[in-house]
């Protein structure tokens, strides 16, 4: 092979290879065009896709905007509402209800014209109670409107119905005579109705065609006419009340004077009693003192020698005019106590020793009738402030009873003994026993148990009176207890103050 054709076939090699070099650079160059060109479709899609969001995002922020725009006049609306309920229940009033829907108040609700129509069911007629941005001309004409009309706004309070100018079932002609009527262009009519007092309709609008009544203001105007419903309940509630509650104050004021004059009538005629008693009581005991003292003489035998049968007849006078002596003391003591007259000579005493001297004296007695007489008395028994010879006279009266009322055999026990606010003493007996029927009436004046033993047994019926009068007198009490045939207990206390 000559050195041409070398030459030949090598470059004939070298084109061979450019050209395949040629095409392998010329495909990459296509294969990276190709990429580039999905790639700037994908930009561009993406370009749209960004597009469109950045749309919805100012979409989105237009209804947010909207949304919190509302949200807004909600919670305005429900700001105005609670402090218009707050005003408005704020006073039991009934005239002063409607004066509380202020016209800044509303204005905070959108609506610049509110009307309350009070139905008077009796005279089948509206009258306005509340006019809010209402001139003085339109009201006549209201009136009269609201006359023409009356079916209409009956049927909304008969029905319990609220209506509103965007109401789907709201007919059209009355809604269009209520825009007429009113001057408005939107509104809520929504009807009060109190249990008790004038129901009627709350009418709330605006004349600005811009504003536009949705159901959140249909709603916030529903529940101010059902406050004002409720607050007139209360307000006639509330007057009932007080009307009641002054018909009460005068009666008890009416009564309370009739009871004054009737204790004071009573008082009267108590301190005639009490001085006529006491009047008869020292008329009766200076001829008696006198009977008394010629008995004695004559039973002296200063004024000769008395026969037997005439003594024994003295001695029964003598006798009977101490008896009498003692009942005529005894009324005079309770007139005295009744009246205030008797002053209490209150001094320190032991109270064992006044027992000691009351079983003393009556030891005797006890003994002829078997009676066994004991005393049981704590060692540590403080001494009282009382007035000894009064409390002496209520011992001797429940231990004479106890022995008049215990047959031979019994028993009379005396009791003392401190409690949380004093002393008791206790005069127990076992003798007949008092029906239970009578025990509140033994501390009356001259009461007397009617039972067969009272035939024999002596009394006038004052000695447990004056024991409660002294008794009470030291600010204590006087108690009983008994059971019929078994035995009585009568009780006494004298408080804390009095013993030392
Ligand atoms: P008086 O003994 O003079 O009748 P009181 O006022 O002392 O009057 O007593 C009123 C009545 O209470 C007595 O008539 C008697 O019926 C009844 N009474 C009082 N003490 C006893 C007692 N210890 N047991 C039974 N009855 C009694």
């Amino acid at each position: 092979m000559s050195d041409l054709q070398l030459l030949m076939n090598a470059v004939g090699m070298l084109g061979i290879a450019g050209s395949i070099a040629l095409g392998i650079w010329a495909f990459m160059k296509s294969a990276e065009a190709k990429q580039l060109q999905v790639s700037v479709e994908n930009l561009r899609h993406t370009l749209d896709e960004m597009d469109e969001q950045a749309k919805l995002v100012v979409r989105t922020d237009i209804e947010l905007n909207k949304a919190q725009e509302e949200l807004d006049k909600k919670i305005t609306g429900l700001y105005t509402l609670q402090t218009l309920s707050r005003a408005i229940s704020s006073t039991l009033d009934e005239s002063q209800i409607f004066s509380k829907i202020e016209p800044s108040l509303l204005s905070n609700l959108g609506l610049e014209k509110a009307m309350a129509l009070s139905w008077d069911a009796t005279l089948r007629t509206f009258n306005i109670s509340m006019a809010v941005g209402f001139s003085d001309v339109d009201i006549p004409s209201i009136q009269s409107l609201l006359e023409s009309g009356k079916g209409h706004f009956e049927r909304l309070i008969s029905e319990d119905q609220s209506f509103s100018s965007i109401s789907a079932s709201l007919d059209q002609e009355f809604r269009n005579t209520l825009c007429v009527m009113f001057k408005v262009t939107s509104f809520v009519i929504s009807p009060f109705l109190p249990k008790e007092g004038k129901k009627g309709l709350l009418f709330a609008g605006a004349s600005d065609p811009d504003i536009v009544i949705n159901e959140g203001d249909e709603e916030l105007i529903k529940i101010l006419a059902n406050q004002i419903g409720q607050s007139l309940e209360n307000a006639r509630l509330f007057e009932k009340t007080w009307q009641a509650h002054q018909e009460l104050e005068n009666r008890v004021e009416q009564r309370t004077k009739e009871l004054s004059h009737a204790l004071e009538e009573v008082n009267r005629i108590s301190q005639r009693k009490n001085d006529f008693v006491s009047n008869v009581s020292h008329e009766l005991r200076t001829p008696l003192t006198s009977i008394k003292g010629y008995a004695s003489i004559l039973l002296s035998n200063k004024l000769g020698v008395i026969p037997e049968e005439a003594h024994k007849r003295l001695e029964k006078i003598n006798k009977h005019s101490d008896e009498l002596v003692q009942f005529v003391n005894e009324l005079l003591d309770i007139a005295r106590i009744e009246s205030g007259r008797m002053t209490l000579k209150t001094a320190p005493f032991n109270l064992k020793s006044m027992i000691d001297e009351v079983g003393d004296m009556l030891s005797v007695q006890m003994a002829q009738k078997q009676i066994v007489f004991s005393a049981e008395i704590p060692d540590n028994l403080p001494e009282v402030m009382a007035d000894y010879s009064q409390i002496k006279r209520v011992f001797i009266n429940l231990v004479n009873n106890a022995f008049k009322y215990t047959p031979s055999g019994g028993k009379i026990t005396i009791r003392v003994h401190t409690t949380d606010t004093g002393i008791q003493v206790d005069v127990a007996d076992t003798g007949c026993g008092i029906p239970e029927d009578a025990l509140d009436k033994l501390f009356t004046e001259f009461y007397r148990v009617d039972i067969a033993i009272n035939q024999e047994v002596k009394g006038t019926g004052l000695g447990l009176a004056m024991v409660k009068h002294i008794v009470e007198a030291h600010k204590g009490k006087v108690l009983v207890k008994s059971k019929v045939g078994f035995g009585t207990t009568f009780s006494f206390t004298l408080p804390k103050s009095t013993y030392l």
